[in-house]
């Protein structure tokens, strides 16, 4: 089991994606996965249901990622729905296929739960997997918000927490994704000062159509500059010069990241390996 952290070296890309609703979609994500590899990743994560229900086609596409693609695979795991006996079975699960990385989460409330069901789950916060799944020898990374999370009383409370994650053993970080970089180099700064010096790669989500900015983007909270809504304004009418300027806006937020010496880069493809390698590409 690999126990090597990420992102001791230079300049770094990563990628996130998603399972497939259904299973019959799987070959067209195989197809995307095989494209991602040619883009050299450092490692390929794999959101997960926040109520459990995509585990098993996580757990299949780590395992193509890890095994047959011979990446470092990322599973994500969420703690909304999780017993203390599927917490095992999943760590098992995980052993069983060659799985050695895993980024711990909360999640947020499930639809299909009441609240008083998410209050009372068994796991409330991942800081409470975290220990484990490096007993178990586990890679683990978690989840930071440079904006803060949106429950967070103050950015300090919200530093404080991420610290006890780390303190319990995160390996490294992936950050909500942003669009202002000022902003995530503040972040650094306030991490470094609460002590958290563990790597932390920056996540960036290219806007390619202008729907997305009423959905992903919309749920992150990310704060949207006014170069990004005046190209939204610009654009929104015509899908490709829309496409067009999203990645050049992500490029150059990348570009700019590295002049600030920001290792990894994290992209949140949203399953589109044609955009990441044309962000690649310009680069
Ligand atoms: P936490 O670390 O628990 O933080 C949530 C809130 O609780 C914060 O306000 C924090 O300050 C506070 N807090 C943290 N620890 C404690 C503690 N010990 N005691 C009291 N308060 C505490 N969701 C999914 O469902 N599936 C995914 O695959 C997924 N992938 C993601 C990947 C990334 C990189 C990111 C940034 C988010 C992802 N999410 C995913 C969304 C995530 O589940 C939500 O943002 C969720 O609201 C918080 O998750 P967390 O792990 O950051 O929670």
């Amino acid at each position: 089991m690999s126990k090597q952290p990420f992102l001791t070296s230079a300049a770094s890309i990563s990628f996130e994606i998603f399972p497939p609703k259904k299973w019959e979609n799987f070959p067209n994500l195989y197809e995307t996965l095989d494209s991602l590899k040619q883009l050299n990743p450092e490692f390929i994560s794999c959101t997960y249901g926040a109520n459990g229900s995509n585990s098993k086609k996580t757990a299949e596409i780590v395992s193509y990622i890890q095994n047959q693609l011979k990446i470092e695979g990322i599973a994500h795991l969420t703690c909304a729905a999780l017993t203390r006996e599927s917490f095992l079975s999943t760590i098992e699960t995980f052993q069983a296929m060659g799985i050695h990385n895993v980024l711990a989460l909360r999640g947020d409330k499930p639809q299909d739960m009441t609240e008083e069901e998410f209050a009372a789950r068994t796991y409330k916060h991942p800081s409470e997997l975290i220990s484990e799944l490096k007993a178990a020898g586990f890679t683990v990374a978690a989840a930071c918000y440079p904006e803060k999370h949106y429950e967070a009383a103050s950015m300090e409370e919200d530093l404080h927490y991420l610290k006890h994650k780390v303190d319990q053993g995160a390996d490294f970080l992936i950050s909500q994704l942003f669009f202002d970089n000022d902003i995530f180099y503040r972040f650094m700064e306030l991490t470094a000062k609460a002590g958290i010096n563990v790597p932390i790669e920056a996540g960036i989500m290219p806007i390619t159509s202008a729907k997305m900015i009423g959905t992903t983007i919309n749920l992150s909270g990310a704060s949207i500059p006014k170069k990004m809504t005046d190209l939204l304004a610009k654009y929104q009418d015509n899908p490709e010069d829309m496409r067009k300027a999203g990645i050049e806006y992500a490029t150059d937020q990348i570009r700019d990241l590295r002049e600030h010496s920001v290792k990894g880069i994290h992209i949140y493809t949203m399953n589109n390996a044609r955009t990441a390698g044309d962000i690649l590409a310009q680069l």
